[in-house]
């Protein structure tokens, strides 16, 4: 097959641009003029139309397993103005299914209360069958009167390591579970509901929809050890080639490295294995003396505008206190940095390259420590809070950072409701490449938006949902973002692809606007429309279908 009839954007810096593609046997097999490609490689003529044609996205931290166990995935991430609506939506939900009823997407902070609901307040629209609600980054969830019995939770269950049952005055569960205490539930609910038949047809159902979006190959950053057989089930059908980054036994976060197989099938390879090291909205935020004063300084002006939400926001985190590094802490650590660094080399000892979830700079500052004298590329997940003089550090020890810009589309109004001290900025991934770190983008999706394109407008334009800018000085350029949602992305799961050129896997995506000279603020609305796997096509956009393919 030859790809021409448009722009085409190789992303290989020694020759950026090509008037065709030729493919054969699933693989890149010519790239340069039409006469050179044609020469080169028979088959059919596929003619893009003048649409723009890119290596396929690569998504380097998604979830299609955690997506695929779902059938509720995402059903409350509808917008709800406060706790009424919510409850309203799980009653409408109720019925559904027999037993343990999971339902995802909720974001406690856009609620006016800006927090989870409480068992009490489930029970009146949920009391006969246990249910769990989960928060959109999974890291908090709340189960009702029936899901604490289910789950084995008193007033005597004590606090995971890393996670918090939230109790109240009297210290009887409020039903809210926060961190480790959510993923051990997460983990326990998950496997009441297992449907093995159904997670392999929502798996392929998944892969078709990131299809849809451009995307011909994911890390996926938290499979279970069994998710490794069900995968290899799934992966011959699959539209996306699967990267497997595996958790421990027990949920997710769970530092004990399970026993894999090194190989697996070539859709679903083996990746590595996924450590957390601090909480994800309670992440481990590190100020020092002053950062604090400041940060405390600003809270009333917070409060007098957004309210309780503000309020809410603040006390996440819990009180900051004071560690060994001489400064003050909030948030939650899932591992310590003695913990962190056992993890880290059982993870190497065991031929598992190993991606810690790092979300704070407190965490990230723990995580180098952790690496010295390991003689391994790690992945850093998400780095989301960094100032310059850490990003350096992260720079030199030779870390790779995989980042999530739609988290400023998504979630930025709510993340700047308490402003973070200088010099401290949020997805700093300007700051990052300044310091020579090799910065990958992904959509941590369901937490995130699934589009890259949603992504790589944000890592453009740096704009929250309601169009305030964060960080402006932080924004990439359209070749960064796209570089880094292809090559770059590759790159972090030891992938040829994200490129075009001769021996890389023929995954393409064509767009309806080239991104370069779209206006940014409109790069997020641009269409897909046709992407290819090793290949074979994956998506055609309906529009485009009636259209001859071949001339
Ligand atoms: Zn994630």
């Amino acid at each position: 097959m030859i790809v021409t009839g448009g722009t085409i954007r190789t992303m290989d810096p020694a020759a950026p641009r090509a008037e065709a593609v030729g493919v054969r046997d699933g693989v890149i097999a010519a790239v340069g003029t039409l006469a050179a490609v044609s020469a080169a490689v028979g088959g059919p003529v596929h003619d893009i139309g003048g649409d723009t044609l890119l290596p396929g996205f690569v998504d380097p931290h998604h979830h299609l397993y955690l997506v695929a166990s779902d059938v509720h995935t995402r059903a409350l991430d509808v917008a709800l103005r406060d706790l009424g609506a919510l409850l309203d939506r799980i009653s409408a939900l109720r019925g559904t299914g027999s037993g343990w009823l999971r339902l995802h997407g909720v974001r406690p902070l856009q609620l006016t209360e800006g927090r989870l609901p409480t068992a009490a307040e489930l029970d009146a629209v949920c009391p006969d069958r246990p249910l769990h609600v989960m928060s959109i980054s999974y890291h908090e969830s709340t189960v009702n009167s029936a899901g604490l019995a289910a789950l084995g939770i008193g007033a005597g269950t004590p606090d995971p390591p890393g996670g918090v049952i939230e109790r109240d005055r009297r210290g009887r569960p409020t039903g809210v579970l926060v961190e480790q205490a959510s993923f051990a539930a997460e983990s326990a609910t998950r496997r009441a509901t297992d449907d093995p038949d159904g997670w392999v047809r929502r798996a392929v159902e998944h892969s078709h929809e990131l299809a849809r979006h451009g995307v011909t190959r994911i890390g996926d950053m938290a499979v279970p050890p069994a998710g490794a057989t069900r995968y290899a089930t799934a992966a011959p059908d699959l539209a996306v080639v699967a990267h497997r980054w595996h958790v421990g036994t027990a949920e997710i976060g769970d530092p004990a490295v399970p026993a894999l197989a090194a190989d697996g099938h070539p859709r679903a390879p083996l990746g590595g294995f996924k450590i957390l090291a601090d909480g994800g909205e309670r992440c481990d935020l590190c100020l020092d003396r002053r950062q604090l004063w400041r940060s405390t300084a600003s809270l009333p002006a917070a409060v007098a505008r957004h309210g309780r939400r503000a309020l809410a926001l603040a006390r996440r985190g819990g009180t900051p206190a004071r560690r060994a590094d001489g400064r003050w802490h909030n948030g939650t650590r899932v591992l310590d940095a003695d913990g962190l660094r056992r993890a880290v080399h059982a993870s190497v000892a065991a031929g598992l390259s190993p991606a810690v979830h790092a979300v704070g700079n407190g965490a990230v500052a723990d995580l180098l420590d952790a690496t010295r004298g390991v003689d391994e590329v790690l992945r850093v997940e998400h780095a989301m809070v960094c100032d310059a003089a850490l990003a350096r550090r992260i720079g030199d020890a030779g870390l790779q950072v995989v980042a999530q810009p739609s988290f400023l589309h998504d979630l930025g109004d709510e993340l700047t409701v308490l402003p973070l001290p200088d010099p401290l900025r949020l997805v700093p991934l300007r700051t990052l490449r300044a310091a020579g770190v090799h910065v990958a983008l992904s959509t941590d999706y369901p937490a995130g938006t699934m589009s890259p394109l949603v992504g790589i407008g944000a890592a453009v334009t740096r704009r929250t949902r309601s169009g305030q800018v964060v960080h402006a000085d932080e924004a990439l350029t359209v070749e960064e973002a796209v570089a880094a949602w292809t090559r770059d992305a590759a790159a972090v799961l030891r992938s040829d692809a994200g490129i075009l050129r001769v021996g890389a896997p023929a995954d393409l995506v064509a767009l309806g606007a080239d991104p370069w000279t779209a206006d940014p603020d409109h790069i997020a609305s641009i269409e897909v429309t046709g992407t290819w796997s090793a290949g074979g096509r994956t998506f055609t956009a309906p529009t485009r279908a009636v259209r001859p393919p071949c001339t």
